[in-house]
């Protein structure tokens, strides 16, 4: 049976930073605001990290976070994160796909209120909550191995299991 695992940060929704500074496509001075999306680029020995901001116009400006170097010369900065589970970005969708049989999804962390039902809608393409809270309540959708209710809170190490039916 294939399964197929990712993990999930859920953290609060926060205040955007923004900064103000030139568009060098829009030819002034605008407010670029943090679409929180995070790159990784790898040059040489280093690994970048950048913080990709947009203007109003939606045009980008990547903000250097971090350098960090990688452990030998020939390192795959994939390899730095453990390639077992595929991290759910914010604001990302999960497309399920054809000849999959089951997801894993894995909470690596949960800081605030999230709701079990509401959390799988914001991340998985093409389900409402009432769907999930269905799936919930038939056992399609499991919390830790073990049958649960919609409003389930998610806490850090939970695992959700999601089987779809052929
Ligand atoms: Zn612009």
């Amino acid at each position: 049976m294939q399964t197929k695992k990712y993990s999930l940060l859920l953290l609060k929704k926060q205040e955007r930073d923004t900064v103000k500074k030139q568009c060098k496509m829009c030819g002034k001075v605008t407010i670029f605001t943090d679409t929180t999306i995070r790159r990784h680029n790898a040059n040489g020995k280093n690994i970048y990290q950048f913080a990709i901001y947009k203007c109003p116009k939606n045009h980008s400006w990547n903000k250097k976070l971090d350098i960090y170097k990688s452990f030998t010369n020939h390192v795959d900065p994939q390899t730095l994160v453990p390639s077992e589970f595929k991290a759910i970005e914010d604001g990302e969708k999960l497309s399920l796909s054809a000849g999959i049989e089951s997801y894993e999804i894995s909470i690596t962390g949960a800081e605030g209120n999230f709701r079990l039902d509401r959390t799988l809608a914001d991340h998985i393409e093409g389900w409402s909550r009432t769907e999930i809270a269905q799936k919930i309540k038939s056992g399609t959708i499991l919390l830790n191995n073990c049958l649960t209710k919609p409003s389930q809170k998610l806490a850090v190490h939970d695992r959700i299991s999601i089987t779809i039916k052929k």
